[in-house]
């Protein structure tokens, strides 16, 4: 391995990666290019890619039906405003979104990125209430071990603790957090999971906008997996209340749970869902938010009768044409074989992990499969060690995890999860 071509000094100077130090910062590998599941480092050295750059790239890099998409667009215009103006690329991916979401959703808000889809839901949920009559309601009630994005609100309903934005605590605003459900997925359901949510909301449902949850996954928060029924259960409790039931299905949307969508495995329709990070197949930044009739006819029926929100880049027509070829293929190729031929094959491959003393669990749904590590684990060291076995996962906390583009072949899969069995196993 070429360490002059893998690390940068210009960048790791003056450039500020995530979650690092801008002084003191630990490697980061330059990648030379990336096509199918390999990534391929500035000297050479060849990675099977084991995170779907954070869940995004499912049908792997440089997908010719995706590059077209763009340079056709590209042919017409790059970007016009939204406001006062529309295009056929929005209007195509309005029609394929309305045609795979949840029955109820009626109205598509395109936003820039997860985050700030985040931050749209919270506002409709707010701006839906003051119009219904209840500016009261302005709150949100979430569950622990979430995780929602890095802007304000977003922060203010990830988890405090393990949701990376502790530090901001006292900034933020204060939110209602009952405890992560027990019953797993695939387990019994306790019903005494859904009694603090349900507390939570006898008491404070008057200054309640909305509940926010990640359905079914919980990603960056813990990669955790939770019974279908605190769903039902969550919704009939939001019914009762008047408070809105709002998706984050950022991470979870476009098959990666094993459904295209994460609320499919309950079959409960939220309020309001946000999309994002696969949407556009991993090409580039972009959100959308759904909302049901309730919601969007609610918030117009009240002065100001518009939704006050209005991002520059607002269904930038690059991204809805990528997002459209994105769907179509993620349709045409059998993903749901695909996900389940991965999620049989990590079963089987990481289940050797769960009796190495460093382990505390090992758990698989869909596409994505998590070792919990008894410690925290030396997440310079661990990447080092993957890189070196030619396998490129990037672990946080006490997780280790892989979420593989759905185009995987069973052999790259047996790299990961080999390489992962084998470094986890190292721990000290
Ligand atoms: N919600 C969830 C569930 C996420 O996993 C993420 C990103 N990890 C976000 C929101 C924020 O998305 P973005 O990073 O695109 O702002």
């Amino acid at each position: 391995m070429n360490v002059e071509l893998l690390f940068d000094d210009f960048d790791r100077k003056h450039l500020w990666h995530p979650y690092t130090s801008a002084v003191e910062p630990l490697p980061t590998y330059k990648v030379k290019r990336a096509e199918g599941c390999m990534i391929t480092l500035a000297d050479g050295t060849e990675l099977v890619d084991g995170m779907s750059s954070w869940w995004c790239a499912v049908h792997g890099y440089n997908r010719s039906e995706l590059n077209r998409a763009i340079e056709n667009q590209l042919k017409d215009m790059a970007h016009v405003m939204f406001g006062g103006l529309t295009h056929e690329p929005a209007i195509a991916l309005g029609k394929r979104l309305l045609r795979i979401a949840p029955p109820s959703m009626r109205h598509i808000f395109y936003a820039d990125s997860g985050s700030v889809a985040v931050e749209v839901a919270l506002k409709m949920a707010v701006q839906y209430q003051y119009a219904a009559g209840h500016p009261e309601k302005t709150n949100f009630v979430t569950i622990r071990s979430g995780y929602h994005g890095d802007t304000w609100n977003a922060m203010s309903v990830c988890d405090p603790v393990t949701g990376m934005h502790s530090l901001f605590g006292s900034a933020l605003p204060v939110r209602w957090f009952a405890p992560a459900p027990e019953s797993r997925f695939g387990g019994e359901w306790d019903e005494r999971d859904i009694l603090p949510l349900r507390a939570i909301m006898e008491q404070h449902h008057e200054e309640l906008a909305g509940l926010i949850l990640e359905p079914i996954v919980q990603g960056a928060g813990g990669m955790r997996f939770y019974h279908p029924q605190y769903l039902r259960e969550a919704e009939k409790l939001c019914r009762e209340y008047g408070v809105l039931l709002l998706f984050d299905e950022i991470a979870t949307g476009f098959g990666r749970t094993g459904k295209l969508f994460a609320w499919e495995h309950a079959e409960v329709n939220p309020d309001i869902m946000c999309i994002g990070k696969a949407l556009t197949g991993g090409y580039m930044t972009f959100s959308a938010v759904l909302a049901n009739a309730k919601v969007a006819e609610g918030i117009s029926s009240c002065e100001p009768r518009v939704f006050m929100h209005g991002p520059t880049f607002m269904g930038n027509p690059l991204a809805c044409s990528v997002a459209c070829a994105s769907i179509d293929l993620l349709l045409s190729y059998g993903w749901q074989e695909k996900v389940s031929r991965i999620e049989a094959q990590l079963r089987r491959e990481l289940e050797p992990a769960r009796t190495l003393p460093q382990v505390k669990d090992v758990r698989v749904l869909g596409a994505i499969g998590v070792i919990e590590t008894r410690r925290e684990v030396d997440m310079a060291r661990m990447q080092r060690r993957f890189v070196e076995e030619g396998i490129w996962v990037r672990p946080f906390g006490r997780l280790v995890y892989i979420m593989p583009p759905f185009v995987i072949r069973p052999e790259e899969l047996a790299k990961l999860t080999s390489g992962l069995v084998k470094i986890v196993s190292e721990m000290k």
